[in-house]
């Protein structure tokens, strides 16, 4: 343990870090070390030390599709969020790293007339973790505009990605589990100025009413099962809405968003999660997948609702 928190300057590995501190839903137990690396050399030297350690390593940006268990998660977790934010703009080429936020990047390119990002405007996290969810809303995508994309090993040695050699689909990258991602290559093209504007409204606006934005939550938990078919409407058809254990809720105003109305748990908010998975299985025989990340929690804790995680 020692070892690790001397890697690298003071501050940046700390023990028993609260995840709920790194998180939206502000829920989490401790990592075991947390660390948030300043700079590539800082995460290389990080990478190596764990892969000789054999320690599991796990990442998030800023936690905002992420439940994280109460008991908190064993081994080394690095968040680039807050870190590796360097940003580059040359006409429509955008040269990302891994913590820029995803806000930064939609508010560039509308502010340079781009177009490509503007339906993505309110969807919270870091520029690594929506390429790793494949972020997109209502028609838009962070994959479309993609050229290339770097990441580091679990050994700490660079490796690049060209568009051509990534798959992505409905939140959905084909990144390895053990490579970060530390920036992001794009090409946006430019666009009629009012067809940008009016794209960025309606998503802004479609988003304030639909979506419960002044609770704390992790955004959707389930993925839609079809393009014609809403995790959220089926929750409701269920008559689960309003569903509540301790201070988690299924939320009233948008059925696939879980709530933490302030003190909620990973357990509360996970009860939740496998009461709509069994409920909608049962009524409907349809089978939900999750679209939140979970960490900490051992694999057989969601097989019980069909849900591997
Ligand atoms: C209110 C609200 C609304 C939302 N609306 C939308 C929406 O409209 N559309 C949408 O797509 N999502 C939405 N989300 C979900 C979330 O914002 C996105 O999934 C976002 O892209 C996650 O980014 P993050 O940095 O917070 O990633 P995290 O939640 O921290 O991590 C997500 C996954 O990416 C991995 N990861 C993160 N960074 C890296 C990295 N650098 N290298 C490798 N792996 C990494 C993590 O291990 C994890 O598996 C919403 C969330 C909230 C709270």
């Amino acid at each position: 343990m020692t070892a690790i928190i001397n890697l690298l300057p003071k501050g940046t590995v700390l023990p028993d870090e609260p995840l709920s501190r790194h998180t939206t839903y502000g829920i989490g137990g401790p990592a075991e070390v947390f660390a948030r690396p300043a700079n590539q050399q800082e995460l290389a030297d990080l990478l190596r030390f764990a892969f000789a350690e054999g320690l599991p390593v796990h990442f998030i940006g800023s936690g905002s599709n992420c439940l994280v268990s109460d008991a908190g998660v064993a081994g080394l977790v690095i968040s680039l969020a807050g870190a590796l934010k360097a940003f580059q703009m040359n006409s429509g080429a955008i040269v990302a790293e891994a913590g820029v936020m995803l806000g930064h990047m939609v508010r560039r390119c509308l502010n340079e007339g781009l177009t490509g990002m503007e339906s993505l405007v309110g969807v919270p996290g870091t520029v690594g973790g929506a390429l790793i969810m494949n972020a997109g809303a209502f028609g838009g995508e962070i994959s479309t505009y993609l050229q290339q994309v770097r990441v580091l090993t679990s050994k700490g040695e660079e490796k690049i990605y060209r568009r051509a050699d990534l798959v992505f689909s409905y939140r959905h990258s084909s990144f390895k589990p053990d490579e970060i991602i530390i920036a992001a290559e794009f090409h946006f093209p430019m666009g009629s100025a009012d067809k940008i504007s009016t794209r960025r409204r309606r998503a802004s606006a479609e988003r304030k009413a639909r979506q419960p934005l002044k609770f704390r939550s992790a955004g959707s938990v389930f993925k839609n099962p079809s393009a014609d078919l809403a995790a959220g409407r089926l929750i409701d058809q269920a008559g689960l809405k309003g569903t509540r254990r301790g201070d988690a809720e299924i939320s009233i105003k948008h059925a696939n968003f879980i709530l933490n109305h302030h003190r909620a748990t990973a357990e509360d908010v996970a009860f939740l999660v496998k009461l709509a998975a069994r409920t909608i299985k049962q009524q409907f025989g349809v089978q939900l997948e999750l679209e939140i990340r979970t960490l900490g929690f051992p694999p057989q804790y969601w097989e019980e609702a069909g849900l591997g995680s």
